[in-house]
C-alpha cells in the first residue's frame, strides 16, 4: 500500500463528539489533512471560512453541483454540503492522506462513487448520554434538539455500514482507537 494516498471518511451523530476527536487525531499526524466542504449553511461562532467549511450561496453550490464538480454532496438539517473534486485532489496531491467529515448520506455516496475509502463511526455511548450532551449546548431549541435526536436516531441506525465503529465513553481511548484504524489502514 505504501504510497497509495488513503480517504478515511468519519460520520456521526451531532453530539457524538467527532470534532473533539478528529482534532486531537489532525494535531498528532502531519500526513492526514481535512479535505474541507462546501455548505450554505451560516457559519457559526468561532468557525472561519476556508478552515472548517467554505460557506457559500444556494446559486454557487447549486452550480457546482450543474458543473459536476463535486464527489458527493447531501442536505443535512436543511443545509447543502458537499465535497469538491478539486478539494480531496489538494489533499491527495500535497501527500497526505485524506480525512472527510460526511454524514450517513456523504458516506454512501463516497462508496457509490468508486472511491476505495476506510469509513469510521463514531458513537455516543447511549441516546440518553447524547441528548443530555446536545441538551448542554444551550444554542438549541427544544425543536432543534428534537430534530437532532431524530437525525441522530438515522445515522446509529446505519453504523453497521461502516468499517469501524467507535463508541466515544472516555475521549482518550477514542482518540486512540482513531489513530489505531489510521495506522492499521497505511500498513
Ligand atoms: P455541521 O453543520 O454540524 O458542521 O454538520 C452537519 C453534518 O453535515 C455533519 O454530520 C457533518 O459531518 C456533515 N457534513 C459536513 N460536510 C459534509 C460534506 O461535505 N458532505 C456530506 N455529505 N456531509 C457533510
Amino acid at each position: 500500500m505504501g504510497e497509495s494516498r488513503h480517504i478515511f471518511v468519519v460520520s456521526a451523530p451531532s453530539g457524538a463528539g467527532k470534532r473533539t476527536i478528529l482534532q486531537r487525531v489532525m494535531a498528532a499526524d502531519s500526513k492526514l489533512s481535512l479535505s474541507v466542504s462546501v455548505t450554505t449553511r451560516q457559519p457559526r461562532e468561532g468557525e472561519s471560512d476556508g478552515i472548517d467549511y467554505e460557506f457559500i450561496s444556494e446559486e454557487a453550490f447549486e452550480k457546482l453541483i450543474a458543473e459536476n464538480a463535486l464527489v458527493e454532496w447531501a442536505s443535512v438539517h436543511g443545509s447543502l454540503y458537499g465535497t469538491c473534486r478539486s478539494e480531496l485532489e489538494r489533499v491527495t496531491n500535497s501527500g497526505a492522506d485524506a480525512l472527510l467529515e460526511l454524514d450517513v448520506q456523504g458516506m454512501r455516496n463516497v462508496r457509490n462513487a468508486g472511491l476505495d475509502a476506510v469509513t469510521i463511526f463514531i458513537a455516543p455511548p447511549s441516546m440518553k448520554e447524547l441528548e443530555r450532551r446536545i441538551r448542554s449546548r444551550a444554542a438549541d431549541t427544544d425543536n432543534q434538539i428534537a430534530l437532532r435526536m431524530n437525525n441522530a436516531r438515522d445515522e446509529m441506525a446505519a453504523r453497521g455500514e461502516f468499517d469501524y465503529i467507535i463508541v466515544n465513553d472516555d475521549l482518550d481511548e477514542a482518540v486512540a482507537a482513531v489513530e489505531a484504524v489510521i495506522q492499521e489502514s497505511r500498513k
